[in-house]
């Protein structure tokens, strides 16, 4: 698993954890210790995959995103099986792409067995 992956395994982790509350970006940024910079290309990403939804939120004066999952999951140990976070396809895959999670069996069958 590359860093980037493990940073977007981490990420999808904490937001998943957070559930119906979300997290806000700067703090997630802050948990997994990356870059604002870095940070939003690992939530548009993750949002690009439909793993989770960005909500623009006022917070002390400034717009800035809530994190929400897309998808409750039965365990957190089931976001480890996320085919994504190992798939050769990662860096190019995403809702606008020609590989999307759209028309992928894997992700598809993840979310199904690993997920509510
Ligand atoms: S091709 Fe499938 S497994 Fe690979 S990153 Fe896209 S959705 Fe995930």
């Amino acid at each position: 698993m590359t860093k980037q992956e493990d940073l977007e395994r981490k990420a999808l982790e904490i937001i998943m954890k957070c559930g119906d509350k979300g997290i806000l970006q700067s703090e997630l940024w802050r948990e997994i210790n990356v870059t604002s910079r870095e940070g939003s290309r690992i939530s548009i990403r993750l949002e690009s995959k439909g793993l989770i939804y960005r909500e623009p939120e006022l917070s002390k004066g400034r717009w800035t995103y809530r994190l929400y999952p897309r998808h409750h999951v039965t365990s957190i140990d089931s976001v480890m099986n996320c085919p994504c976070f190992s798939c050769k396809d990662n860096p190019i895959c995403g809702a606008n792409s020609v590989i999307t999670p759209n028309n992928c069996e894997k992700f598809t069958e993840w979310i199904l067995e690993g997920v509510s």
